[in-house]
């Protein structure tokens, strides 16, 4: 059996294109169904729902064989553990596609900030990418732990500018923030269990092989 563990939404759904290249269908909608294992039309093959912060966790510790991930989230794992994250990282699928940004309420004059020395208050869910990015440019940041609506915290005060995760842009836009720097372009990259791959070779090797064949452009 090959699990394979997603997480639900733009992941799930930008995936199920490249396991139809592999002639693989899953037989249950992640929306409509509470299972949590959704079967496939291979007998061997099954995928799992969980959280995308915890996609890296399965797959590393064997509760999943393989899992597609962000590039954010596998950084910040890999930040969590000392560096090393102990997964094969064979494909960049290059879906799920945004950028990490800074971004500042319209009326912080961020250039001015940098170029002063002043200390920023920088609040995110990515402490690791957020530290690197600022430390690489010594810019000193007093970083703020948040796990959630990150746009709130320049609007109340709490920060004076955010690291997250932007698509579209209409998020920032909706709360008058703007974009002032971008990190970098992140996508989601195929990943795999270590000791799987040796015990389970022939089967991970043909799907990786499928995967590979249906990334898009
Ligand atoms: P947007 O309004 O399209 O710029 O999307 C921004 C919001 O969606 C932010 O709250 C982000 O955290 C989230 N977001 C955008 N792209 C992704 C992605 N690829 N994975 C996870 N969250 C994302």
């Amino acid at each position: 059996m090959i699990t394979l563990a997603l997480s639900k939404g733009r992941i799930f759904e930008e995936t199920l294109p490249l396991l139809a290249a592999a002639g693989i269908e899953v037989t249950e909608d992640p929306e409509t169904s509470r299972k949590l294992i959704l079967p496939t039309t291979r007998a061997d093959v099954r995928v799992v729902l969980v959280r995308a912060t915890d996609v890296p966790t399965y797959v590393a510790h064997g509760g999943a064989d393989i899992g597609v991930a962000g590039k954010d989230i596998l950084i910040e794992y890999a930040g969590d553990n000392g560096g090393n994250d102990g997964l094969y990282q064979p494909l960049d699928l290059n879906i799920a596609k945004c950028r990490m940004s800074v971004a500042v309420r319209a009326d912080f004059d961020y250039e001015a900030a940098v170029k002063q020395g002043s200390r920023i208050r920088v609040a995110t869910k990515y402490t690791t990418i957020a530290r690197e990015h600022f430390a690489n440019k010594g810019v000193h940041v007093d970083l703020i732990k948040l796990y959630g609506s990150m746009e709130l915290a320049p609007l109340t005060g709490l920060a004076d500018a955010i690291v997250d995760l932007v698509s579209t842009g209409n998020t920032l836009k909706a709360n008058n923030l703007v974009e002032v720097e971008q990190i970098m372009l992140i996508s989601s990259r195929l990943v795999v269990n270590q000791a799987a791959l040796k015990l389970n070779r022939e089967p991970i090797r043909a799907l990786i092989k499928a995967f590979e064949s249906a990334i898009p452009k």
